[in-house]
């Protein structure tokens, strides 16, 4: 799988649902710290004002005690009585000074930071409760002032009609007032009652009084209370409910967008990527090692003929089908895909290899006639894995599995059958990845290796076999490289056949010969004709007569030097082509000949059809049993049927004496072989043109 691939999955993991709860977690905690926020202002707030309006009481309280104690005759201690409170006042050591009868004021205080910042008070506890006692440094705002005016707002209650603006007023009014201030009493009626000590600075600070003061919550804070908690409540459970629904659709797209990630849209089935990671998960799973799999990968060999004849959207209707017969072929823990536009792979459960190779026959059939009116074929390379054992038969860890690695093999495989057109099945081994390898090699190198001229001609002579003159010959091409050799034909042909770059070598070819030729002319050699291999893959330039023509004419080499010959699998592409350009070539004078006749398949009927000028027979003809002379028959009939349509005869791969006086016996006219000569550089065959009768050992 490519990088991208693997971090755009990686990160489709990563996203898998965390951020939405992370988003979450952070929305509730955020909500709660701002909720404890707000409850902890409120109820700060709410005791705040609570105790400020009893501070008030205590205050005015001590206001009274103060009076009295400076003589002045405003309330008396009746009214401080009557206020329903206890109070005691000490000096600034806390020694008692005075005090109502059960004053339950302990003797001293800690000083804390209590309410909101910066409001330090002072606590007492209180001996028969266990609440805490509250001496409050003026910081709630309430300074003499204030006394006087909650004293003046309230004095329609203590005394009608008398104005007054100071405390010394206040000391006249009638000392026999029956009633207290209302706002003195303390509240008896309340939910809830807290008992707690306020204490006041009097007489400058020299004594402090404290007074018995309630903090009381009342019905109605406490539904205040109750309707705010509820609000928040609700509040949280929206944003959690809220929250909750986005984590779910967050899951849900990310699902989907996962589900798209290894979904071919074609066949609406997996996809490659799918495929690798799901196959690799069943080879490293510990319950599936006592199994072999086989990695198949299945190419529709017609897919893009049958695209260009009907259509795309036909092609994918076909596509579909395709893998809906090889899904429904499957069995537990097998799986498939459709990995690229005409190939499919699958990934078995193997027993035995030839039970494999049925199974795959059988779908391969099935798949053959997936659509009436047609016959289709399918080339499915196999990569049988072991997932205990590597191919070596070392036992290896699971885990090591490189199911990439057996992806390629099975591609590898597949790749052998390449060049055919009907149904196959190959297996893996390790020489088709030796193989791969050469390819490579060869490709990497193939243009400088032209380019450096590292390809040579060799020549091997043609002789006739009566008299053993010299007739003519072929030109045969050798790779001499620096990096890996002296190679011969049959390893780098095949390969440039496949890769389009025979048709340069072909060039090359023809045009060293043809100066070869020009320059032993030019010393006066007697030449003969010499034949260059043109491959099947020109056969699609319609102008290819004139190419070689003009190569052939810019060397000034006399045509009827150069031979050109066509192989046998040439004829079974379009005949047309290749019966134009035989004309054509025949027409500038040059002699065309078919090679290796009788190699392959029967080409009788091309003899028919194309004017050629000499036939090969083929070296098959003369290796073997010459079982009851039957080979002998044959050789000798197609000399005859050579003859009769005018055409003249080379004898390939000849290696005995027996052989070639049988050619002479049959009318053969030319021996191309070991027995008289195998292929040779330029400057060899110079000299046999020079000797110009073989040299035969003896
Ligand atoms: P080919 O065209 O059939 O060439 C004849 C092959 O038979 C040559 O193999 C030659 O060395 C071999 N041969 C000739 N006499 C004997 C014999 O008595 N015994 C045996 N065992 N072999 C004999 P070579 O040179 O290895 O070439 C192999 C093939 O490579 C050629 O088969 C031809 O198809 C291809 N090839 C070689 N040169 C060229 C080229 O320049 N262009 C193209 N397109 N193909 C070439
Ligand atoms: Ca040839
Ligand atoms: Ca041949």
């Amino acid at each position: 799988m490519s990088k991208r691939k693997k971090n755009a999955l990686k990160h489709l993991r990563k996203t898998h649902g965390w951020i939405a709860l992370a988003i979450f977690m952070f929305a509730s905690a955020a909500t709660l710290m701002i909720l404890t926020f707000f409850f902890k202002t409120f109820s700060d707030y709410l005791v705040e004002s609570k105790l400020s309006s009893e501070y008030d009481a205590i205050s005015y309280m001590s206001k009274i005690y103060e009076a009295e104690k400076d003589g002045y005759r405003l309330y008396n201690q009746k009214l401080l009585n009557e206020a329903g409170r206890d109070y005691v006042v000490r000096d600034s050591l806390g020694n008692y000074v005075a005090g109502s009868k059960n004053s339950t004021c302990p003797a001293d205080g800690a000083e804390v930071e209590l309410f909101s910042p910066n409001t330090m008070v002072k606590l007492y506890t209180d001996t028969r409760h266990p609440y805490i006692s509250v001496d409050s440094r003026n910081d709630i705002d309430v300074d003499y002032m204030t006394v006087l005016r909650i004293f003046n707002a309230n004095r329609d209650i203590m005394h009608k009609g008398t104005d007054s603006d100071s405390l010394f007023i206040i000391s006249d009014i009638d000392p026999e007032i029956s009633s207290v201030p209302g706002f003195l009493r303390a509240s008896t009626t309340a939910m809830c009652r807290l008992p707690v000590w306020i204490g006041v600075n009097i007489k400058n600070g020299s004594e402090v009084f404290l007074g018995k003061a309630y903090l009381i919550i009342n019905l109605s804070d406490f539904l205040v209370i109750s309707a705010l908690a509820l609000i928040m409540v609700l509040l949280l459970f929206l944003i959690f409910i809220f929250l909750v629904i986005s984590v779910i659709n967050s899951i849900r797209s990310q699902r989907h967008a996962k589900k798209l990630f290894f979904t071919d849209m074609t066949t609406g089935g997996h996809n490659r990527i799918w495929f690798m990671l799901n196959g690799e998960k069943i080879l490293k799973k510990k319950r599936n090692a006592p199994f072999k799999y086989a990695l198949a990968n299945m190419v529709f060999v017609q897919y893009q003929t049958f695209c260009v004849t009907h259509s795309i959207a036909d092609g994918e209707v076909l596509l579909k089908k395709i893998y809906e017969v090889i899904d429904k072929s499957l069995n537990k823990k097998e799986i498939c895909a459709h990995s690229t536009p005409s190939s499919f792979s699958i990934l078995l459960r193997v027993f035995d290899e030839e039970g494999l190779r049925v199974r795959l026959n059988e779908l391969i059939t099935k798949l053959e006639s997936i659509d009436e009116g047609h016959s289709f074929s399918f080339r499915a390379g196999v990569d049988v894995i072991d997932v205990n054992r590597d191919r070596s038969g070392k036992i290896i860890k699971r885990k090591n599995i490189d199911f990439e690695r057996e992806y390629n093999n099975a591609s590898t495989a597949q790749l052998t059958l390449s060049d055919r057109n009907e149904s196959g099945i190959a297996f893996f081994d390790n020489k088709l990845i030796d193989e791969q390898k050469w390819l490579d090699i060869v490709e990497e190198n193939q243009r400088q290796a032209l380019e450096k001229e590292e390809f040579l001609v060799y020549y091997q002579p043609k002789y006739d076999p009566v008299s053993n003159e010299l007739k003519g010959a072929e030109a045969l091409i050798r790779w001499n490289s620096p990096a890996f050799g002296f190679i011969s034909p049959g390893r780098f042909i095949p390969i440039f056949e496949k890769n389009g770059f025979i048709t340069e070598i072909d060039h090359y070819m023809l045009s060293h010969v043809a100066k070869d030729q020009k320059m032993w002319l030019d010393k006066g050699l007697k030449c003969v004709p010499v034949s260059v291999n043109i491959s099947r893959a020109h056969f699609i330039e319609s102008d290819l007569a004139e190419q070689i023509k003009d190569i052939v004419d810019a060397a000034g080499t006399p045509r009827e030097l150069i031979e050109l010959e066509l192989t046998e699998s040439a004829f079974f592409d379009d005949k047309d082509a290749l019966i134009y350009t035989i004309n054509r070539l025949k027409g500038y004078g040059f002699e065309v000949s078919m090679d290796d006749f009788g190699s392959g398949y029967s080409s009788l009927n091309s003899l028919k059809d194309m004017p050629l000028d000499v036939l090969k027979l083929d070296a098959e003809f003369f290796r073997g049993e010459n079982v009851d002379g039957r080979s002998e028959i044959v050789v000798s009939e197609t000399i005859k049927l050579a003859q009769s349509l005018e055409m003249k005869t080379v004898a390939e791969g000849v290696e005995a004496k027996e052989t070639v006086d049988f050619l002479a016996d049959q009318g053969c006219d030319m021996i191309q072989g070991f027995y008289f000569a195998r292929p040779m550089p330029g400057s060899e065959f110079e000299q046999k043109m020079i000797e110009g009768i073989a040299s035969i050992p003896e």
